[in-house]
């Protein structure tokens, strides 16, 4: 049997007395989807943006494809830095609100990482963000600007960018919650067609049914560590821990 695309194990994350992960573990197959639920503050985020080092963890592995960072044994300055950088490149993020740059057209923005980071050749990286705009449904807005887009329109972009880096698993910190609702839909939509396509996906969300819709697995947090995890049918349907009912029954 291969190894789970990613691997999580006996991740801790404090901020100052604030032990806000407290011994994550969980791995996911790659071409699946994780959804991440749990009260706010419980650390979904955290936890996230800790597969992406946003965060380091202080201690804890957290390996994505052949790339594995043993966080407890991190070393100082430059090799730990390039272990951390190493490991960040194999996923991309999709943030809250989009973070688009603003005085970029809407092409400019997905092409800004594979040109700028990756160093990829201009017209190749043109040719693959046309296509990852005409995937998320934006191919006649690629010369606009940001703000002559509707909310959905440049979170879809904000999708495309991070598709545009070709990273191995595309993490999602509750996409649609800063959306007005009529927009939360189209993006979903788009998410949905990207597990779909094989995309190996982790996102924090409250959409508890497009989770159960979309997702191979659903992690329960609470208090910094997995309470419990399993298929959408059994850990939405069938709750088995207490905690994960009374946090259901609150959102449902
Ligand atoms: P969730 O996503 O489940 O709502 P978070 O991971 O955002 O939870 O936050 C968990 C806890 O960690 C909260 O108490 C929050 O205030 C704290 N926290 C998150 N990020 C930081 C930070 N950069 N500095 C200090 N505290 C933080």
């Amino acid at each position: 049997m291969t190894d789970p695309l990613i691997r999580v194990r006996g991740v801790t994350k404090s901020f100052g007395d604030n032990h806000v992960l407290r011994g994550v573990d969980f791995t996911a197959a790659a071409g699946t989807t994780t959804t991440i639920l749990g009260p706010s503050g419980s650390g979904k985020t955290t936890l996230l943006r800790a597969l992406n080092v946003l965060e380091t963890p202080d201690a804890g592995t957290i390996g994505i494809g052949d790339v594995e960072v043993d966080f407890g044994a991190l070393p100082s300055g430059k090799a730990g830095r390039a272990a951390a950088a190493r490991l960040r490149a194999q996923s991309g993020m999709v943030f809250q609100a989009h973070n688009l740059f603003p005085h970029k057209t809407v092409l400019e923005n997905v092409i800004e990482g594979p040109v700028q980071v990756q160093k990829r050749p201009l017209e190749e990286a043109v040719a693959d963000a046309r296509a990852l705009l005409d995937q998320v449904g934006l191919a006649e807005k690629a010369d606009q600007y940001p703000f002559q887009l509707s909310g959905g329109q440049q979170q879809r972009v904000g999708i495309a960018r991070a598709l545009a880096l070709k990273p191995k698993v595309v993490l999602f910190d509750e996409p649609t919650s800063s959306l007005d609702p009529e927009l939360v839909g189209e993006v979903l939509s788009v998410i949905k067609d990207l597990t779909h396509e094989g995309w190996t996906t982790v996102i924090v969300t409250h959409e508890v049914r497009f989770a159960q819709q979309v997702c191979n697995q659903v992690l329960f947090l609470d208090g910094g560590v997995v309470v419990e995890s399993g298929s959408p049918d059994q850990v939405i349907g069938h709750p088995r821990e207490d905690r994960t009912r009374q946090f259901l029954k609150r959102i449902l």
